[in-house]
């Protein structure tokens, strides 16, 4: 048992209290490290719910953030996963655990630096259920489509219309819609069409890229 596992284990604690998450996300926040997902002069306040810096002016997820995201996507065993916005990886690692061995996470990111040092975080915590690609994810990953879920972790303009596309029938979307005033958006497609339900305001860093924000 690593040194920081009672710090994880009274932050998950906390978030059960005041987010009522099921046991499966519990679960699987218990089981990622974030500490290994931080810069090592962070790794002390890597288990306060808060975001952190992890260079390149980007930030990783506030665990909450986290955790919220992973309820309203509603993930099972053996679904294929896109994520717009590796950052740190450590959401991708979150939703790898709850996808389990049998399913797939793909996630893009614009940054390569921060792509290759999350590519290698996961890879020495064993996650070979996780793909990192660099790219625009405002455009999504068409090579891989079409997937069970889709998350984006950076602020966009409007749902960008490729992921609509690469959303499977009967998927899910978990995605941050504005500038100032920002609002996290559950999307459910249905006969092609998307139903859009706003689950309150939220605090991102922008999507840049051909769907998202102009750099
Ligand atoms: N999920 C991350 C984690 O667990 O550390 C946090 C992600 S951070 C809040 C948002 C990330 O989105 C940043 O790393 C940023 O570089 C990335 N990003 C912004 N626009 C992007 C785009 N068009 N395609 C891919 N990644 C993008």
């Amino acid at each position: 048992m690593d040194e920081y596992f009672e710090r994880r284990r009274r932050m998950v604690e906390k978030l059960k209290e005041e987010l009522n998450i099921s046991d499966r996300v519990a679960e699987a926040m218990l089981k990622v490290p974030r500490h290994l997902f931080v810069p090592p002069e962070y790794r002390r306040e890597a288990y306060n719910d808060y975001p952190l810096p992890i260079g390149y002016d980007q930030t990783i997820s506030a665990p909450h953030m986290v955790a919220i995201m992973c309820e309203l996507l509603d993930l099972k065993e053996g679904m294929k996963v896109l994520e717009i916005g590796t950052g740190s990886g450590y959401h991708a690692a979150v939703v790898a655990e709850l996808v389990g061995k049998r399913g797939k996470v793909i996630t893009v990111e614009r940054i390569p630096e921060l792509a290759k040092r999350a590519e290698k975080t996961l890879k020495e915590l064993g996650y070979d259920n996780v793909i990192v690609v660099v790219g625009d994810g405002s455009e999504g990953y068409e090579k891989e489509a079409p997937y069970d879920r889709i998350y984006v972790t950076a602020t966009a303009p409007d749902v960008p219309p490729p992921l609509i596309e690469q959303l499977k029938e009967g998927g899910k979307m978990v995605i941050p819609i504005g500038n100032f005033s920002q609002y996290l958006y559950l999307i459910e497609k249905k006969k092609g069409k998307i139903e859009k339900r706003n689950m309150g305001p939220v605090r991102f860093v922008p999507l840049i890229g051909k769907f998202g924000f102009k750099d």
